[in-house]
């Protein structure tokens, strides 16, 4: 229902299902929070938002409130201003004063509130305890010293993400945020997707930092370093870069590598074709033999560590098929050194990807070979850009360059897999080929497409059904998990992505994913796939050459040493 109400001496007609805080925004008029998020229930938490009523004795939240007719609402008077200054000076009081050594200078959601209320001195004695940073983990490091207690984290990790890693502990000024039992993230049930990191507006959350060993590898002559591109990274930069329509930047990403030092820069949608084929011909395989249940994807390693821990009874289910990442890893160690008469531990590899949990997944034991990792270090999108930052380059200026062979052509769908449903879609593809010796009529299946939480599709292919579900964010992924305990059997096929709308919306991108970013990227991916021509993974023309090279063909049995892996019930404190 529509009323009046006065905001600042104007009269708004103003929306009763929307607290006040919506209300001015639909209106134009921004006022602070530091624990509010869009598409959560308010919390009141941090009482940034505060503002004074005509008629109240306390000023009142304005995420909490909700307008009724002939409200007269103040946003920034003397005592709003007031009580919001004092808010962000205590908070100031209990931060340490490192901003200039800290991952989100110039990026902290706090130090643009006290320069934006004008906090030009240190009005509250300094009481900073100096807790210590929780370095265990792979992926994220937590510096409770500059956590504000908002909260935001503790409900991204419960409420999207059903993990509950960190929650509230104590009370009062003893109040923190915690892991289980308090222990290091490390051994805790982080399933390392970042989302954290994406929602914290200071730098309490920030990724494992890999930016000094690869610079170190770089400068030693004894190794050659190599990069891999996910598909989700060249699309991501149109917002740093200022590119408004949205743009894949591969090439110039690829030509600053190069600038950079790096001796092969390969693309991982190489390694995505690879997967997409191989899990085709599993998926073909299962479905033949009537193998009841579904199959799992498998490239999301934050959706791996979810299932070890909390759905151990579905793993026998999940492809055992690597990542794209570390089954390129793997060509590069084992397959790749060799032709270049390199021993596996004189290449550095790294990857680059918009993903925090990929640190993890490249440390995992399984993905050694002989005590040799596949993949030495993963950069996030945030860290390429800083690590550009670091070596004086320019993008902008930048000669578009290939990506290097043997691992340089891809399909379109090996693009598409950034996005939730993707992945499905290029699956349906290559399975159509398999099936029908012939590739599918319309190529878009709109059913996997758009920013739902799940996508449900079903494939008519040979004489029978297929039945396909994508599903990202672990709430809704465990939403699904209990309709198959339930006793669900109609699914063939589920997608999981962690990330909510998947890889373009991952814990390593830029902060301020702003919904216009992440639309940009699916955009410009989805319009590469409308405009290239090679569009199934068969069709990718290195992939041919590879398994001749390998003497082997797709869906064989020896591939299986190369491209699989297995998973393991994992204990955790929960
Ligand atoms: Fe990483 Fe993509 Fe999974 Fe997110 S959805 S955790 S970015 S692989």
């Amino acid at each position: 229902m529509n009323i009046n109400i006065t905001i600042n001496n104007n009269t708004i007609k103003a929306q009763t299902d929307l607290t006040i805080l919506e209300n001015l925004r639909e209106n134009g008029i921004e006022i602070p929070t530091l624990c509010q998020m869009e598409g959560f229930s308010p919390t009141g938490a941090c009482r940034m938002c505060v503002v004074e009523i005509d008629g109240e004795k306390k000023l009142k939240t304005a995420c909490s409130t909700y307008p009724v007719e002939g409200m007269n609402i103040k946003t920034h008077s003397p005592r709003v201003i007031q009580a919001r200054k004092k808010i962000v000076e205590l908070l100031l009081a209990d931060h340490p004063d490192d901003c200039l050594y800290c991952q989100r200078n110039g990026n902290c959601e706090l130090q643009k509130l006290a320069a934006d209320l004008h906090i030009r001195e240190r009005n509250f004695p300094s009481h900073n305890t100096n807790k210590k940073r929780d370095l265990s983990g792979a992926s994220i490091i937590r510096d409770p010293s500059k956590c504000i207690l908002c909260g935001r984290c503790v409900r991204v990790c419960e409420e999207v993400q059903a993990c509950t890693t960190v929650e509230f502990a104590h009370r009062g000024n003893e109040t923190s945020i915690h892991t289980a039992f308090n222990q290091g993230i490390n051994i805790s049930n982080c399933i390392n997707c970042g989302q954290c990191i994406m929602v914290c507006p200071t730098g309490a959350l920030h990724e494992k930092n890999h930016l000094s060993g690869i610079q170190e590898a770089l400068n030693n002559p004894d190794i050659k370093v190599v990069a891999q591109i996910d598909p989700g990274l060249p699309v991501s930069l149109s917002k740093t870069f200022n590119f408004k329509s949205g743009k894949d930047l591969s090439a110039m990403v690829i030509a600053a590598l190069k600038k950079i030092g790096f001796d092969k820069v390969f693309d991982t949608s190489f390694a995505t074709d690879i997967r997409i084929m191989e899990e085709a011909y599993l998926l073909k395989q299962k479905l033949d033999n009537n193998i009841s249940g579904p199959m799992f994807s498998s490239d999301c390693p934050a959706w791996i560590k979810y299932a070890e821990q909390f759905a151990p009874e579905f793993l026998p289910q999940i492809s055992p098929l690597k990542s794209p990442q570390q089954i390129l890893g793997t060509l590069l160690n084992r397959h790749w050194s060799k032709k270049q008469d390199l021993k596996p531990d004189e290449v550095y590899s790294v990857s680059i990807a918009p993903c925090t949990a990929r640190k993890f997944e490249a440390q995992r034991d399984e993905m050694t070979y002989k005590g040799i990792s596949a993949v030495d270090a993963v950069l996030t999108t945030r860290e390429f850009i800083e690590f550009l930052k670091i070596n004086g380059i320019d993008i902008l200026q930048m000669e578009d360059e290939a990506p290097d062979e043997p691992f340089s052509s891809r399909s379109s769908a090996a693009k598409i897999t950034a996005v939730s449903g993707g992945g499905t879609e290029a699956l349906v593809r290559m399975l159509y080929y398999l099936y029908e010796n012939d590739n599918i009529d319309n190529f878009r299946i709109k059913q996997l497409r758009g920013f739902k939480n799940r996508k449900e599709y079903t494939a008519k292919m040979g004489k029978r059904s297929i039945n396909f579900a994508a599903v990202n964010s672990q709430k809704e992924a465990k939403l699904l998990l209990d309709e198959l305990r339930n006793g669900r059997k109609d699914l063939d096929y589920v997608e999981v992505m962690s990330c909510e709308n998947g890889c373009i919306c991952g814990g390593g991108q830029p902060i301020g994913n702003e919904d216009k970013y992440s639309k940009l990227r699916y955009k410009t991916l989805y319009d590469m796939d409308s405009k290239e021509s090679i569009k199934e993974s068969y069709k990718n023309p290195g992939l041919q050459k590879l398994y001749d090279a390998l003497q082997t063909k797709p869906g064989d049995e020896q591939n299986k040493a190369l491209f699989h892996t297995d998973f393991t019930k994992r204990d955790v404190y929960l």
